[in-house]
């Protein structure tokens, strides 16, 4: 066993040289179902031919979950657990998974037996086809109506009208990447749902296939309704990077300059009543409107000017390219 300083990974002694396939799962207190999740996986990949591995990430589970991966990666060639010092969340622990994974193409599914590993190789075929990211789709969907289908629908509905990604079901786990795809893409807070609305910024081609779903067998789901919030809140945030993240001038400086030159009229039309006709425009609500949207105005336009900084920054600092080169051909 061995320790570093961010996390503990725990690997077993022979490597596989290069997967094709990296299956990654975030495991957060989840032992009744880890043996017979990564038995499934290594099974149904095996059986399709497939050279794989297994990267579990324990998100500081409590219950067991830890000592199990422990056990199974000393016993297994296919496996690697990496333990998050604490609970940190699914979208960070999947971020994990992702550093660790050394497959072409990564693939994700819950640890809760939710999803089924004998779809992979059906996704797997779908992304040689030509895409960069295949999504499942959960058509028959075994969870509670009221609290979870019925959000999910209603969010399903808007991330496709703000993002631009027609998907029938953004939540589903199950997914295969482009592992180049994942590289490009910066994870954080609980944007993991977002993945191919973010993919879709980077310019990803994406496909989604219906995939069967079960109920939670073992343990519980970790998310009440209180996660429809968070993820109207991410909404915006996504819909922020996709419209203004290389421009944000375009959008904050033209509100900015509309609402300037509303209120330079308005003034220049209140200080004619008042200059010209001797008219007396101190009590008007029209003056406190003019001088609202002239103030409101330059706010816009500075506020542009900042995020415009602030976004040329973020690009430099991460050496983040403005654009991302699907092929060469020479
Ligand atoms: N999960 C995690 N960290 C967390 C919460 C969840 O790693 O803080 C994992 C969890 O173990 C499961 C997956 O994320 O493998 C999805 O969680 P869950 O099944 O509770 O979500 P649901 O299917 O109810 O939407
Ligand atoms: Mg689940």
């Amino acid at each position: 066993m061995s320790y570093s300083l961010s996390s503990d990974v725990i690997e077993t002694s022979e490597k596989i040289a290069f997967p094709s396939v990296s299956v990654v799962v975030p495991i957060y207190n989840e032992v009744e179902s880890l043996s017979h999740l990564i038995e499934a996986i290594a099974t149904t990949l095996a059986k399709n031919e497939l050279d794989y591995e297994i990267i579990c990430v324990d998100d500081g589970s409590q219950d067991g979950s830890t000592e199990m991966l422990r056990q199974l990666a000393r016993d297994r060639t296919d496996l690697k657990a990496v333990i998050l010092r604490r609970n940190y969340g699914q979208t960070p622990a999947m971020a994990a998974g992702f550093q660790y994974a050394r497959g072409r193409v990564i693939a994700t599914l819950d640890g809760d037996l939710q999803n089924d590993p004998g779809d992979i190789p059906l996704l797997l075929s779908k992304l040689d086809e030509g895409y960069d990211l295949v999504s499942g789709w959960r058509k028959q969907r075994q969870d509670d109506a009221l609290t979870r289908l019925l959000p999910s629908k209603m969010a399903n509905w808007l991330i496709g009208q703000v993002t631009g990604v027609k998907l029938h079901d953004y939540g589903c786990s199950l997914k295969v990447y482009r592992a180049e795809l994942i590289a490009d893409m910066n994870l954080y807070g609980e944007l993991h749902r977002f993945l191919p609305a973010l993919a879709y910024i980077e310019g990803a081609r994406i496909a989604e296939l219906p995939v069967r779903h079960y109920a939670r067998r073992y343990g519980q789901s970790k998310y009440g309704l209180g996660r429809t919030f968070r993820v109207l809140m991410d909404l915006l945030t996504i819909y922020f990077m996709k419209k203004f993240l290389t421009k944000p001038m375009h959008g904050f400086g033209l509100f900015g300059l509309i609402s300037m030159l509303l209120g330079t009229v308005l003034g220049v039309y209140l200080t004619f009543l008042k200059l010209g006709l001797g008219q007396s425009i101190g009590n008007r609500p029209l003056l406190i409107l003019a001088v609202l949207l002239f103030l409101c105005g330059i706010q816009l336009f500075s506020f542009g000017l900042l995020a415009e900084l602030m976004m040329r920054t973020y690009h430099e600092s991460q050496k983040r390219p403005i654009y991302r080169v699907r092929e060469i051909i020479e």
